[in-house]
């Protein structure tokens, strides 16, 4: 089955493979705490540029999760080194941000670099960091980044291998939180029907046992725990869990393994916005929205310089996990009162 590309994209994909020419080095980055879609769109690059014989590496603000290991080829994460790769490229590929501070400690590598800054991405937010110049495939409505790269390779023609295929497929079933979300449109559909039927022999159980079905222990002890905190104010339709700040040393656990456990929240009977919090390594406070109907996270992210979708949105916060709480339920309160269910 083939997929139209809107002809923006299709410009966009043209623009981009004019810097990609043989030969160049090329850096790939994505967020801190990359999540399936990052990866996923960084590693089915990766193939991509390596069979058009570039030199591309992965070099991330922060380790890719043990989760998707299956997915990455032995010696393409060089994220121990990502400051001096992303320096030594002739060409930055940042994919799944459009906001240079997303990327950490790397924001200051990817400024100094001296080619060209490719930019993938499909968040609505307004930048607060802008990225460096070069060609941009952007798109808000794409359902995830990975179906950008698709047609950033359908576009060029540039083949759809097994591993890309299945790079690409775990980047769309993880952002669309397994084809259940928001943004799980007709033709993300398409796109997932395209990687599944064109012959490169995906099989769905085995991506699905590997992102969704290999969890350490320490992962579902951590769930159990975080789930104990949960406070429901079903008046305005808010709830909110909290993740106590020694839980992940506690249960050998990573950032990755809270992935998920905000749509428990949601997932209360008249619920329309669950909050996370947690303290994040360097002491802030980190902030998921969740939302459901005409409750904009992305709105309220914004009012705490965050930024992400619609219905997914984060940000982090200076201050104690106390007094952040209060200003963000606060101001989450007042969001809901102006915005009552079915407005
Ligand atoms: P998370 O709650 O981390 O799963 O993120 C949900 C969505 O919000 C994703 O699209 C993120 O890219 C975006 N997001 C998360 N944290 C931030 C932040 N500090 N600033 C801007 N966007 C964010
Ligand atoms: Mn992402
Ligand atoms: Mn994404």
């Amino acid at each position: 089955m083939t997929v139209p590309i809107p002809p923006d994209r299709v410009r966009g994909a043209q623009e981009i493979a004019a810097v990609l020419t043989p030969g160049r080095k090329v850096a790939l980055t994505t967020h801190v705490n990359a999540d399936g879609d990052g990866v996923g769109s960084e590693v089915a690059l990766w193939h991509l540029l390596t069979a058009r014989r570039l030199a591309p590496v992965i070099g991330n603000p922060t380790p890719i999760p043990s989760r998707f290991d299956f997915l990455v080829p032995s010696g393409a994460d060089r994220s121990d080194r990502a400051a001096k790769e992303i320096e030594a490229a002739d060409v930055v590929v940042v994919l799944d941000i459009s906001d240079l501070s997303r990327l950490g400690d790397l924001a200051s590598a990817v400024k100094k670099t001296r080619g060209p800054t490719v930019c993938i991405d499909h968040h609505v937010s307004p930048p607060r960091g802008a990225m460096p110049g070069g060609p941009r495939l952007i798109a808000p409505e794409a359902s995830a980044t990975a179906e950008l790269v698709f047609d950033l390779a359908t576009a060029l023609t540039w083949e759809l291998t097994p591993e890309v295929a299945r790079a690409l497929y775990v980047g769309i079933l993880t952002d669309t939180g397994a084809f259940r979300f928001a943004n799980t449109t007709p033709r993300v559909l398409q796109v997932a029907s395209a990687l599944l039927g064109g012959g490169q022999g995906l099989d769905p159980e085995s991506i699905y046992e590997s992102v969704y079905a290999s969890a350490p222990e320490g992962r579902i002890r951590l769930t159990a725990e975080v789930l104990q905190t949960l406070v429901v104010e079903p008046d305005v339709g808010l709830a909110w869990v909290t993740v106590p700040p020694d839980a992940l040393a506690r249960h050998g656990a990573t950032p990755d393994d809270l992935d998920g456990i905000v749509e428990f929240p949601r997932s209360i009977a008249g619920v329309r916005l669950a909050l996370l919090f947690r303290q994040l390594a360097n002491g802030r406070i980190k902030v998921s929205f969740r939302s459901l109907g005409n409750v904009d996270s992305a709105a309220l992210a914004h009012e705490f310089a965050g930024g992400g979708h619609r219905k997914a949105a984060g940000a982090s916060l200076e201050g104690s996990l106390a007094t952040v709480q209060q200003r963000v339920l606060d101001a989450a309160r007042r969001h809901l009162r102006l915005q009552p269910a079915g407005s």
